[in-house]
């Protein structure tokens, strides 16, 4: 069984280190105009990466990118998988965002190309739609039609109401509100059943309450003729992936909970493709291509490369995006070197977003965000002391000192980490370079 993890599944156990990892990073930490803010949403510097990244999240956004294949390279522990996470929470619920590593691929279960196909189609989301009857006392946003109010006002309005006569009494009101360019589009009105009374919220309070209260499942009616329909159209989202495991008889819906879903028959995914093509085509369904992220990518090997270079031009393929710290290397399977361990066409068709190592001052504000979301009180001089660790030795063994020094200084009841708990937890676990002259020294103990 491999261990992808998707939003929808939520964290496998083997991922749990990985999601914690990045648990402080909540997005890309961007301005409206896409410019990186210096320390945002948990992010910190490696500013001109996040402003590409922040250019690669408009254009999936904008749905002008799938197909495409983008490389993080840099030396490790420079934040690509960092970066990865900021964009995939920017993306929101709606977007698929699958995140591997390369290794994962390799399974005694399932072939490598079947563990690829199951994660590239984890990434492609599939909006369903559907019309069921409107239930009384639902909560429902009201789409009028720009030719029932002479064009210039278009968009949505949301009425709160109790019973299906009000919606239809409403919604005319509305009508005529719109037409006396009373209520404008993307105001939200609330209506006095008693009296009919039209009173109109503004923006704001449609973001901050009514929005939220709603939530995803939000209802609309379109109204083309100046009458409300009863009918509603509810959206849902699934991925490939999830349709193909309810449609495999072999391994039914249940496979979905326990993640084992084994191998998955072409021929059903070639049925499935070609429903949701007529789905599409009759305007049921849209897809939404979403992110599929490799990590490490250049543990792939050449026939893992090739199958990505294909499936990147199928029909249906996600925008893939990959992170590696190697530079020039052996592209596994073969005994050609290149960049990044990547077949020259792979690498072609690849944006390449590069990482830089950190400055000092990054270092700081960086373990300073993981001290607070480990909720680790320390001391200014502590963090000097880690900061400078992180600085000689790498930024990923300093994040792993606070909460191992933590423990030290709860031990002698100190209320914050100071630097001896740092000092002894430096000398108690070993970063990899004293680890390798260690092993050095010491070489005649070991076996060969
Ligand atoms: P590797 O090549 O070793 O896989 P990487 O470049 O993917 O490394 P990350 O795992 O993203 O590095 O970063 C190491 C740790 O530092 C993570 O906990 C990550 O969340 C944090 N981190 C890295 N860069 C940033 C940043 N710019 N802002 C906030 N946190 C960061």
């Amino acid at each position: 069984m491999t261990s992808i993890q998707t939003k929808s599944d939520g964290a496998s156990l083997n991922n749990l280190s990985l999601i914690a990892a990045h648990s402080h990073i909540t997005g890309l930490g961007l301005d409206d105009h896409l410019q990186p803010k210096d320390c945002a949403q948990g992010m910190v510097g490696q500013l001109k990466a996040r402003k590409a990244t922040g250019v690669i999240l408009k254009m999936i956004q904008n749905g002008k990118i799938a197909g495409r294949a983008i490389l993080f390279a840099g030396p490790p522990s420079t934040g690509k998988t960092a970066i990865a996470m900021g964009l995939s929470q920017s993306l929101g619920t709606d977007v698929p965002f699958t995140a591997i590593a390369a290794s994962e691929v390799f399974s005694k279960d399932i072939s490598k190309t079947e563990a690829l196909t199951q994660a590239f189609r984890k990434s492609i989301g599939i909006k369903i739609k559907e019309e069921t009857e409107l239930i009384e006392g639902e909560v429902v946003e009201i789409q009028i039609d720009r030719s029932l109010t002479g064009g210039h006002k278009h968009g949505k309005l949301t009425i709160r109401t109790t019973d299906m006569e009000t919606i239809y009494e409403l919604g005319n009101k509305m009508i005529d509100e719109l037409t006396k360019e009373k209520v404008i589009a993307g105001d939200v009105i609330s209506i006095d059943k008693s009296n009919g009374k039209v009173t109109k919220l503004g923006r704001s309070y449609a973001r901050a309450r009514d929005y939220d209260a709603m939530g995803p499942d939000t209802k609309f009616v379109s109204c083309p003729e100046g009458e409300l329909q009863t009918r509603k159209e509810v959206v849902h989202t699934v991925s490939l992936h999830e349709i193909d495991v309810i449609n495999s008889r072999q391994q039914g819906f249940l496979a979905l909970f326990s993640g084992d879903t084994g191998e998955i028959r072409p021929e059903v995914r070639d049925q499935i493709n070609t429903k949701v093509a007529e789905w599409k085509e009759e305007g049921k369904a849209e897809i939404v291509p979403g992110v599929l992220f490799i990590d490490e990518v250049h543990m792939l090997d050449i026939e893992c490369f090739s199958y990505i270079n294909r499936a990147l031009e199928d029909d249906f393929s996600p925008i893939v995006i990959m992170a590696t710290n190697r530079g020039i290397s052996k592209t596994r399977g073969t005994n050609y070197m290149s960049p990044h361990g990547l077949p020259l066409d792979l690498l072609d068709r690849t944006i390449i977003i590069k990482t830089d190592p950190y400055s000092e001052d990054d270092i700081a504000k960086i373990l300073g965000i993981r001290s607070q979301e480990e909720e680790v009180e320390m001391t200014p001089d502590g963090l000097r002391l880690l900061t400078k660790i992180g600085m000689e030795t790498s930024l990923r063994y300093a994040a792993n000192l606070i909460s191992v020094s933590y423990q030290i200084s709860r031990k002698r009841r100190a209320p914050a980490v100071d630097i001896e708990d740092i000092k002894r937890s430096y000398m108690l676990f070993l970063d990899s370079a004293r680890s390798v002259e260690f092993l050095q020294e010491n070489s005649d103990s070991y076996i060969d």
